[in-house]
């Protein structure tokens, strides 16, 4: 029997709010049947339309608001084009806070069955906006000039933008001059459609310590018109440019970065300083964009690894080895692990430059490399993973519960993958003693976390 669903597309209904999904969607409930709208908060009664209606859920858009929220901010029409990537900017800060928190409780408890664990108050930024030291915005054309921004939800339309309230001035000042620079020499945006044109994305990094900047112009074939006079005009306009990169990416596909790299100017790098340790960063390696909370995330990753210098750590998804330069200082040695070749070699000279020798770096799989080095008779007494969104294989869990380090530092960046992965190690023999959520992402729906977990 076909069963009737609750809505169908296009009927209006009034509904209240009582819940915010993980990309901060507002969520209703009609005996049970969740109806997803963006733009919804808790607490609210809504007039909305159905746009969509499935078996198990709908999605909505927001008609008319008829109850507010009291964390309800209203931004204009016109400045929402500066809002580009923030999904919860409808929210006062505090509000925003107060969301993360809830999701990170109430993840831990439904998906890791940890209900009595602590989850310390999180930790949040005293300026919330322009703290984003990385931008990355696809280009196209409007009225025959290059623009840039970031796509409408769910489509590849481009909502042109010239500020973004998240990126730092300087950041937003480069995509500025990017494009300026560009129009003069009239440079095409690439066309997905037809596969045709030039310039796909900008990419711009600012190191925050050191004031260096990096510009990557990313195109579709390695050859753009008046290449050096467009880089004599960036280096003209940004005085604090430090290296210009070419990326080419020929491929029909919406990766950003293709695998060609070239430098244009200067440096091939830039450098910049967490606490007292200085990275460099080049294009294609991961280094994290809230620098000042990057500081309050180590700094908690390194309380919880608590060392005393007889231990020996590993740092399993490495990256450029910023949490295992940090822990080195304070370790007896620190092994950590990275499967992007880059950034293995950027870990190395970041030991280098910073005169650290008791940190060694390896290409590869966390999960493929750990067994063998334990089988090397390589064994943490820490060990620190910082996975991405995805989560640790399981493998990798496996490895550890084998290994027993006396304590594990898990930082991560998706609850559920989280509260997932601490589930598989309290069944393995740990114990999660505390989490510590920390906004790195604030106007939008991302939260970082870091568990200590302890050997029983
Ligand atoms: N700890 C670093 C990087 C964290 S991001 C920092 O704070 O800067 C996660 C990293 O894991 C990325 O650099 C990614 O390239 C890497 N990675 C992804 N899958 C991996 C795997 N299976 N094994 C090892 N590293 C992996």
């Amino acid at each position: 029997m076909k069963q009737e669903m609750p809505v169908k597309v296009n009927d209006y209904i009034d509904i209240e709010f009582v819940d915010l999904t993980h990309q901060g969607q507002g969520v209703a409930k009609l005996d049970g049947y969740p109806i997803f709208v963006p733009n919804g908060l808790p607490g609210e009664k809504a007039r909305i339309k159905v746009v969509k209606a499935k078996k198990n859920y709908a999605h909505g858009e927001l008609i008319e608001l008829k109850e507010r929220s009291p964390y309800r901010v209203d931004i204009s029409k016109e400045e929402e084009h500066k809002y580009g990537g923030c999904q919860i900017h409808h929210m006062t800060y505090e509000g925003q806070l107060k969301f993360k928190q809830n999701h990170v409780e109430q993840v831990l408890a439904r998906i890791g069955g940890l209900e009595n664990v602590t989850v310390h108050p999180i930790i949040g930024m005293d300026n919330p906006w322009h703290y984003r030291n990385k931008a990355q915005e696809p280009v196209g054309e409007k009225d025959g000039k290059l623009i840039s921004g970031f796509f409408k939800p769910r489509s590849h339309e481009i909502i042109p933008t010239d500020e973004s309230v998240i990126h730092m001035e300087e950041v937003n000042e480069a995509i500025q001059v990017v494009k300026e620079v560009c129009n003069e020499f009239n440079i095409s945006a690439y066309d997905e459609n037809h596969h045709t044109g030039m310039l796909r994305n900008i990419m711009v990094r600012y190191g925050k310590q050191t004031g260096e900047l990096m510009v990557v112009l990313i195109t579709r074939t390695e050859k753009l018109p008046n290449k050096e006079k467009i880089v004599n005009q960036l280096v003209a306009r940004l005085p604090k440019v430090k290296s210009i990169i070419q990326n080419i990416n020929s491929e029909r596909t919406n990766v950003i970065l293709g695998k060609k790299t070239k430098l244009l100017w200067g440096e091939d790098v830039i450098y910049d300083k967490i606490g007292n340790v200085m990275f460099r960063i080049s294009p294609l390696s991961f280094y994290q964009v809230n620098p000042v909370q990057t500081k309050v995330l180590y700094d908690k990753a390194l309380e919880y690894a608590d060392l005393s210098g007889e231990e020996t750590v590993i740092d399993a998804y490495c990256g450029i080895g910023t949490i295992s330069l940090f822990l080195a200082q304070k370790a007896k040695k620190v092994y950590g692990v990275e499967v992007v070749p880059a950034a293995i070699e950027d870990a190395k000279l970041n030991a280098q430059i910073n005169d650290i020798t008791n940190a060694e770096f390896e290409v590869g799989e966390a999960e493929t490399v750990i067994p063998i080095w334990a089988e090397k008779g390589i064994h943490a007494d820490v060990l620190v993973v910082d996975p991405p969104r995805k989560g640790c294989d399981e493998s990798l869990l496996k490895t550890i519960i084998k290994m027993k380090p006396k304590k594990v530092v898990y930082v991560s960046c998706n609850p559920s993958t989280l509260a997932r992965d601490l589930r598989i190690l309290e069944d393995g023999g740990y114990k999660t003693i505390e989490v510590q959520p920390v906004d790195m992402f604030p106007q939008t729906a991302h939260v970082e976390s870091c568990a200590l977990l302890i050997k029983k």
